[in-house]
């Protein structure tokens, strides 16, 4: 069954080179129990170690049934310790949290059967555990957890179990008991190799092997098998393992696995778990908040210029770069109304002219007052920039002339000064001078900046020369009535402004003429550069958060070597490990990222149903924010993953 030839293995710490083992040259046959003794650094564990295929040696041979595997890389041992050894620890190394029956049943996980949770309680019953199968390690006596050890030692039908010091942590009468259950087991076919330094516990097996600085100096023979004949095995050894057995078994239960055990994980520490989601958290959400804001204002914005009116062009005095042009005495380039009353007479394709004054004021009704913007304007403001009123009329250009003392006001002072009711009629004083209210604007609706409603409009020679005191207008709003005509229309308006303020005819800069385009232009632009700062935000909070799952990760994987050690023990693969805590990383931004979504989304509603604005979560921001949370996951997770997968299973199983 084993068959070792001129076994060598050294350790090298620095300078210091310990030959560990010296050349062990042994024979074990199936059937045997053969107890390894020697005093304290002799080399009885790092044979046992290379017997039972957790090491390989630097040199030397080492057949098992027949096949060398002194060569094999660490996920070939893994599979073949899974199929055919069982270890039993010192230290039990049971998964705390977790019942008998499924800490017997782990690792099939990593072979090629179902896990079986039947054939555990059947052989927990077996080691006298029957009534035990539910209980989690914390509620069972030494003795008992080292049972438990045992039958998850045979749960994949073992040919050889290797004990390292089995009673080590035990006292007497559990001692006793482990080592009939191991006798018994041994007479049944299996064969038992024991490391120990108690004659007592020697005095069991048949053969002992006595090892003094890394060679054999004793050995009381090998006697002729027995057994095999005998009783059935308590757990039938199986044939060899074929090369096949080597490759993974069905894709979707081994997924199904990783990702029951991470979830167990998972849900062994729940706080800890849910801490690290935070920061994914908080990203997410913010991400899709911010998101559903950015599109509800682009919807908004659009809404707003959709609603400004087609063909317009607006004048102002003085470039856009240049800010104010400020002329020499005498040559004043500010806009007047008889400018602005020339431009239909003097520039062709004119349809419709409206000179603006801006300004603010008090608005008093009753014992009510609200502070807001007063814009003057011509009697074409209604048609030209969509605002015919929703109630009542817009005034004409008799009242225009006559600086009538009327006003259409928006609707969120009908909201302020008159609870609602209808304001038609009704005499408001504005910065002290008495209006009468002829007409409600249209809705606009509200932007994040600004509220489109709280307004009011007057003639504009009411607001020059009665209310606000102004000589020149702020600008002149020019409809034309063909879209083609517009550029040709706003030169031939420069030229005219040019001529009329005895400006030279290259000074074309003292007034500017935009139009809804260049307005579209500028908004997208700083909708762009907003969309970026986003991303950027965004970015760097999901970088955080991934950085926190990363950092619980390690933690985690620091805190779990044992078990780590343990699984690969009984077979895991580096692959196997790797994908568990990968798993486990995805699985806490996955589901981290998820809440932060409904966060998001709720957090989004809230807004807007106290601003007012629309908000939109949209389908592309959860599909992106999900992908992004997962993928977090699987960057962030690689590391800790890589860093728990390349844990040599002995150093892991020494940890402390
Ligand atoms: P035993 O089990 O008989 O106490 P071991 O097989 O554990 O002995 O160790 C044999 C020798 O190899 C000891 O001198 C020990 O210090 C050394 N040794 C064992 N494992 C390592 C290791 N991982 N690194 C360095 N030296 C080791």
């Amino acid at each position: 069954m084993i068959e070792i030839r001129g076994l060598q293995k050294r350790y090298v710490m620095g300078d210091n080179v310990v030959h560990a083992l010296r050349g062990v040259s042994l024979d074990i046959h199936p059937g045997e129990f053969v107890a390894i003794m020697g005093p304290s650094g002799s080399g009885k564990s790092t044979l046992m170690h290379i017997l039972g295929l957790l090491d390989v040696p630097d040199e030397g041979s080492y057949k098992l049934l027949g096949m060398e595997v002194s060569r094999l890389d660490e996920a070939e041992l893994a599979s073949l310790r899974s199929k055919v050894v069982g270890f039993i620890f010192q230290q039990f190394n049971l998964l705390p949290r977790t019942s008998a029956a499924e800490n017997v049943a782990l690792p099939q996980i990593y072979g090629d059967n179902e896990p079986d949770l039947e054939k555990a309680r059947g052989l927990l019953a077996a080691v006298g555990l029957g009534a035990r199968s539910g209980h989690r390690p914390n509620e069972l006596s030494g003795g008992q957890q080292q049972r438990v050890a045992i039958a998850r030692a045979l749960i994949n039908d073992p040919k050889i179990i290797f004990a390292d010091e089995p009673t080590g942590n035990l006292d007497s009468t559990s001692q006793n008991e482990i080592m009939h259950i191991l006798k018994d087991l041994n007479e049944r076919g299996i064969t038992v190799i024991l490391v120990t330094h108690e004659a007592e516990v020697a005095a069991y097996a048949r053969r002992i092997i006595r090892v003094r600085d890394g060679v054999i100096q004793e050995d009381t023979g090998a006697p002729a098998p027995t057994g095999s004949s005998g009783q059935p095995a308590l757990a039938a050894p199986r044939v060899p393992p074929q090369r096949s057995q080597f490759l993974p078994g069905g894709l979707l239960r081994s997924a199904r696995t990783y990702v029951r055990e991470a979830m167990r994980a998972l849900t062994a520490n729940k706080l800890r778990t849910a801490l690290s989601m935070l920061g994914i958290l908080i990203g997410v959400s913010a991400v899709i908040a911010m998101l559903a804001l950015g599109s509800g204002a682009k919807a908004s914005i659009e809404q707003q210029l959709s609603s400004l009116g087609t063909n317009l062009l607006t004048l102002t005095t003085g470039s856009p770069q240049s800010g104010h042009v400020s002329m020499g005495a005498g040559t004043s380039s500010k806009l007047t109304l008889e400018d602005a009353l020339e431009i239909p007479h003097a520039v062709e394709n004119v349809k419709a002219i409206s000179p603006t004054v801006n300004g603010r004021a008090q608005i008093v009704f009753q014992d009510k007052n609200w502070n807001t913007r007063v814009v003057g304007v011509g009697s074409s403001y209604a048609a030209m920039r969509a605002a015919v009123p929703a109630i009542g009329r817009f005034f004409t250009s008799d009242e225009d002339v006559s600086r009538a003392r009327v006003a259409v006001i928006g609707l969120t002072i009908v909201r302020n000064l008159f609870d609602g009711k209808n304001p038609i009629g009704e005499m408001i004083r504005v910065n002290k001078i008495s209006f009468q209210v002829i007409g409600v604007l249209p809705e606009k609706g509200a932007s994040p900046w600004m509220d489109q409603d709280d307004l009011i409009v007057i003639p504009v020679t009411t607001a020059m020369r009665r209310l606000l005191g102004k000589n020149f207008l702020d600008s002149v709003d020019i409809e034309v009535n063909e879209t083609l005509n517009m550029p040709a229309v706003s030169d031939g308006i420069v030229g005219l402004m040019l001529k009329r303020h005895r400006l030279p005819v290259d000074m074309t800069d003292a007034f500017t003429v935009r139009n809804l385009a260049d307005i579209q232009e500028a908004l997208s632009a700083t909708s762009r550069i907003m969309s970026l700062l986003l991303a950027i935000i965004a970015s760097i909070s999901l970088v955080v958060g991934g950085i926190g799952i990363m950092n619980i990760m390690l933690v985690s994987v620091t805190e779990r070597v044992r078990e780590i050690g343990l699984r690969k023990a009984v077979g895991a693969r580096p692959r196997d490990i790797m994908m568990q805590f990968l798993i486990e990383a995805t699985v806490i931004s996955v589901a981290g990222g998820a809440v932060g979504i409904a966060l998001g989304s709720g957090a989004s509603a809230i807004m807007s149903s106290f601003a007012g604005w629309a908000t939109s979560v949209s389908v592309e921001s959860v599909v992106l924010a999900a992908v992004f949370s997962a993928i977090i996951g699987i960057v962030f997770g690689l590391w800790p993953a890589r860093k728990a997968a390349n844990l040599h299973p002995i150093e892991a199983l020494r940890h402390d």
